[in-house]
């Protein structure tokens, strides 16, 4: 029988895209610049690359390709490393954040956007590459929308380089117009009707609607695979554990469906698992963030389930406020999630919602994010000016600024808006500028060590501690050890103790187990810190290590940290202490009904019924005056600040 490898090289000559290889290579040589524009599934991120390599590109420099999403990323790379026949990280690789899989042999390299905008820093002209193709460009995520302006840059002092911009949806004639009339290629698609039906949600939960219209297709239509778009980790799971027990309860031991979550999150291994057909006499059920919706595509599938959300990244930049809000998708992405179904035959779509409700499309990212840590890769690559840079759409002018102002006040741009040396340190980490400032600034508190500790923790996310059903007491009881002894001592720390911890254990996963701590993460966690570690050898930060030292330690969060403190109310919310807003300590935090602290510092801010502070850390109102003079005046503290004779 044929091996893997060999059906998934045969099964490049079945693809839409096929037909149109020769055509659009000739049309690359021809153009410096091509928009492609090609329907989901057809085979432009997987195809094109390897047509570019057979047609002797890579003799002159890597094929780019890059990926809004890690996962797409990950899961494309693996797949042309299976056509082509190669070890994945070999000829063809992949690099995202924190995890580079690519070698010296490497020449189809796919990365996230992110990681590209991090390569012209290094590498201004691209000069490894022959070839960089900006992917899924409709998506117009902040790190693409800053690679279009840059990369058109780039092609100008660099005739032989090509580029292409490939898209899903019809936003074509405007990325031409951008790129100076680019030509445009249509690859013409097969797409099968889909039915679309409506299902009234009458309940606020529309997660209970999935599972019972999951249940009806299963019980009631033809075999064909169930796509659901939800809208995050959380959600998915959810759904998983519902659906399960409701299949139980049906008397179908659960074993007709099988039920497969793809999240941006999901361990590596796991994410294999939704490409795999599913066995005779069952039905895949796929439960996907929207990254199903044109970023990967999954064979088999003829039911849609489309509640009609999704979670996006806005700012809120009066209040400095980020989160990650559930909004209702526009109607160019209800056609692409319905269209889904109709890859492989007629398809049928069942949304949540009713089509008119929704708006036309989707605002750029880059119209609702924080720019702080655009702006700051900006002036390092010496732009200057950047409210006249050449933006597809510009951000709204105070977004800007308040990104200017911050980083002024961390330290990272000098009066007239130039990097400073603090500000090109700053940089040489791939993380947030308030969490770059945060590492930067630990050595002055000769803490360093501790401190890329903390980050590392913080930029694993919350998939530290778990709590299982049953065993929730334990898992608390387990948890609150590491806040013992210096009682509010807060989250950073926490973290910091569980990871000390841990490592004296020799890193042991049975120690993981026992305290309810997740070994992935802590894995992942140690890999962050290791290259954490390599960037502070780098920029030549001296390691010193103050494990005692707690009041230092604080103070080197607060370096990066100070726009996030709030103080303590009457009734027992906090206010943030430059804007008038009530927030709240996360009932996940270690510091949840404990003893309420005077002072905290917080990580980041989530919204779900409330504004939620998530890790927190309590600190003194005085540092904020002695680490941030330009941005805390004695007036911001005094009214709240404890007695003299406290100290
Ligand atoms: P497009 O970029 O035009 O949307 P792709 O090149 O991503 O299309 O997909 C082409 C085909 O490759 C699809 O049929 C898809 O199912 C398959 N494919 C892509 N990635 C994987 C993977 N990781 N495993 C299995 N099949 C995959
Ligand atoms: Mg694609």
């Amino acid at each position: 029988s044929k091996t893997a490898a060999e059906k998934a090289r045969e099964g490049r000559e079945f693809l839409p895209i096929h037909g149109y290889r020769e055509e659009l290579l000739k049309l690359i040589e021809e153009n410096q610049v091509l928009v492609i524009v090609g329907e989901t599934g057809s085979g432009k991120t997987t195809q094109i690359p390897q047509y570019l390599q057979e047609a002797g590109y890579t003799k002159r420099g890597k094929i780019g390709c890059t990926q809004p999403r890690r996962v797409a990323a990950m899961s494309v790379a693996s797949r042309v490393a299976q056509e082509v026949g190669v070890k994945l990280g070999h000829e063809v690789g992949y690099s995202i954040r924190f995890e580079d899989c690519t070698s010296e042999k490497t020449v189809i390299k796919y990365m996230t956007d992110g990681m590209l905008l991090r390569e012209l820093l290094i590498e201004p002209k691209l000069d490894s590459y022959s070839v960089i193709i900006i992917d899924e460009a409709h998506e117009r995520t902040l790190s693409t929308d800053i690679l279009f302006a840059l990369v058109k840059d780039v092609a100008k002092v660099r005739p032989d380089l090509r580029l292409i911009i490939s898209s899903a949806t019809l936003e074509a004639k405007k990325f031409s117009e951008y790129f100076d009339s680019a030509r445009i290629y249509l690859i013409p698609g097969r797409r099968y009707p889909v039915e679309k039906l409506f299902r009234k949600c009458p309940e606020p939960d529309y997660l209970e609607t999935v599972i019972r219209t999951v249940v009806q297709i299963h019980q009631t239509e033809a075999i064909g695979d169930i796509l659901v778009f939800l809208t995050g980790q959380e959600e998915i799971e959810t759904v998983e554990t519902n659906l399960k027990r409701r299949m139980m309860d049906l008397g179908t031991k659960g074993s007709e469906i099988i039920i497969c979550p793809i999240y941006s999150n999901l361990p590596t291994p796991l994410q294999a698992k939704v490409f795999e057909p599913a066995p005779k006499g069952t039905r895949k059920v796929v439960l996907a963030t929207n990254i199903a919706e044109t970023s990967l595509t999954i064979d088999g599938v003829k039911y849609v389930i489309d509640p009609g959300y999704f979670k996006i990244n806005s700012y809120n930049p009066r209040t400095g406020m980020e989160s990650l809000l559930v909004t209702p998708i526009s109607k160019a992405s209800a056609a692409q999630r319905a269209g889904r179904s109709g890859r492989t035959g007629p398809g049928k779509c069942f949304r949540l919602y009713n089509i008119k409700d929704l708006e036309p499309t989707t605002i750029p990212e880059i119209q609702r994010a924080n720019l702080a840590s655009v702006v700051l890769t900006l002036k390092s690559l010496g732009i200057q000016d950047v409210f006249n840079f050449d933006f597809m759409d510009p951000p709204p002018e105070n977004a800007l600024l308040k990104a200017l102002e911050l980083l002024y006040a961390l330290g990272a741009l000098d009066e007239i808006g130039e990097i400073t040396k603090v500000g090109e340190r700053m940089v040489e980490f791939p993380v947030d500028p308030m969490l770059s400032k945060m590492i930067v600034g630990s050595e002055k508190y000769k803490c360093s060590k501790e401190i890329i500790t903390i980050a590392a923790m913080l930029s694993v996310g919350n998939s530290v501690f778990y709590r299982p059903k049953n065993q929730q007491v334990f898992a608390d009881k387990a948890r609150m050890d590491f806040y013992e002894d210096t009682k509010n001592v807060g989250d950073h720390i926490a973290l910091l103790r569980v990871y000390n911890s841990w490592k004296e254990e020799n890193y042991s996963t049975q120690w993981c187990c026992e305290k309810f701590i997740q070994s992935k993460s802590m894995k992942r966690a140690r890999d962050i810190r290791d290259q954490l570690l390599g960037l502070l050898n780098k920029i030549g930060v001296e390691l010193t290590s103050n494990p005692n030292d707690l009041d230092a330690i604080k103070k080197a969060i607060l370096a990066g940290f100070f726009p996030h403190s709030a103080k303590l109310q009457k009734n027992g919310s906090y206010r943030r202490v430059k804007e008038p807003q009530t927030v709240y300590v996360h009932p996940n935090s270690g510091l949840f009904g404990a003893s309420p602290s005077k002072w905290l510092v917080y990580h980041e801010l989530v919204l779900t019924t409330k504004e939620y502070m998530r890790h927190t850390t309590e600190m003194k109102p005085e540092w904020l005056i002695e680490i941030a003079p330009h941005y805390y005046k004695l007036k911001d503290i005094e009214d709240t600040r404890p007695k003299k004779t406290q100290r």
